[in-house]
């Protein structure tokens, strides 16, 4: 993902006898720190960072590159003398910040990027705890998939990017047929395990720029940007035939599956919606909804359009 990170405009407070870097403007420290620690939002510390950082030394661009992710924020223009320095706290490291210009970083410079960098360590890490906070808070815990708290603010975005764009939109609501009874029978954990399969072949029959959650218990949301409804009802096809040929292991000791030859099966239902001009997301996921509960009335193991 790429964010532009120049979208502040702070001025940095000018104080007497304070440290003045290459680029010539005093530097205060107290007003760089507070800078960076008004937000917990790690773009805009990100960019608070650059922007004094650019005060103190010239440079045409930069780009951070977050450890754990490779999740990367950028700004300016890429040229050809680079350095970059790891940034950590607390023996953790964070990421990369790697600046760029037409003439090599004096070593002055570099001294003096290395110390705003110590400085901004702190609120950095601040933000990026914030931003794992809130990714948890999305995710759905079993699956990894994003939870109900995810369909509705990610889902409310890309609803929002629709409409914008004049794209369809559809959403689809699966559900496992007789998951109870797979539970009942070869107990809880396998049952999980099904989850998580159900939860790879949501991933890996849509593309990456659909979501899909778990909203509880054996339901799935998948939410299609830019998919009419044919679309959608061909990717809720390519959804049930795959969950249809999920095998999962059942325990060694488990009689039913000593029976069988241990492989433990399971179908779903899907009810698909497009998403209309009037509609809002609770709407569509209403109208989903009820179409799985058609394709269930109707046997299981189908996908159902809804109105
Ligand atoms: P239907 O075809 O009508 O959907 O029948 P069903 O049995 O799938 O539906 P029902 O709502 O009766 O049962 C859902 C079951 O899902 C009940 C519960 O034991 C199981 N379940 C819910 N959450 C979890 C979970 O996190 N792990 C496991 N293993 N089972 C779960
Ligand atoms: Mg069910
Ligand atoms: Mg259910």
């Amino acid at each position: 993902m790429n964010r532009d990170g120049n979208a502040h405009n702070l001025r940095l407070v000018s104080a007497k006898g304070k440290t003045t870097g290459d680029a010539g403007t005093p530097f205060d420290a107290l007003a760089f720190v507070q800078a960076l620690s008004s937000s917990l939002e790690l773009g805009t510390v990100l960019a608070r960072l650059q922007e004094h950082l650019h005060a103190q030394v010239h440079h045409s661009g930069w780009f951070f590159i977050l450890q754990e992710s490779d999740e990367t924020w950028s700004g300016g223009d890429e040229d050809r003398h680079r350095i970059e320095y790891g940034m950590s706290f607390n023996n953790e490291t964070m990421g990369s910040l790697i600046l760029m210009r037409g003439r090599r970083f004096s070593d002055d410079e570099q001294q003096l990027i290395e110390a705003l960098l110590g400085l901004a360590a702190p609120a950095l890490a601040n933000a990026l705890r914030f931003q794992r906070l809130n990714e948890s808070l999305e995710t759905d815990e079993l699956t990894g998939l994003g939870n109900r708290r995810a369909f509705e603010k990610q889902g409310a975005q890309w609803l929002a990017d629709c409409r914008r764009q004049d794209r369809p939109m559809s959403v689809l609501a699966i559900d496992l047929d007789h998951f109870k009874q797979i539970n009942d029978e070869y107990g809880h954990s396998v049952g999980d395990d099904i989850l998580r399969l159900v939860a790879q072949t949501l991933r890996s029959t849509t593309r990456e720029s659909d979501l899909c959650v778990r909203m509880g218990g054996e339901e799935f949301l998948a939410v299609l940007p830019g998919a009419d409804l044919s679309r959608a009802m061909e990717c809720g096809e390519r959804i049930r035939l795959a969950i249809a040929a999920l095998r999962a292991c059942a325990k060694a000791t488990d009689k039913s599956a000593l029976e069988s030859d241990g492989a433990v099966k399971v179908t779903a239902s899907v009810g698909v919606a497009g998403v209309g001009r009037g509609a809002t997301l609770q709407s569509a996921y209403q109208a989903a909804d009820e179409a799985l509960y058609a394709a269930k009335q109707a046997g299981r193991n189908r996908v159902l359009a809804g109105n």
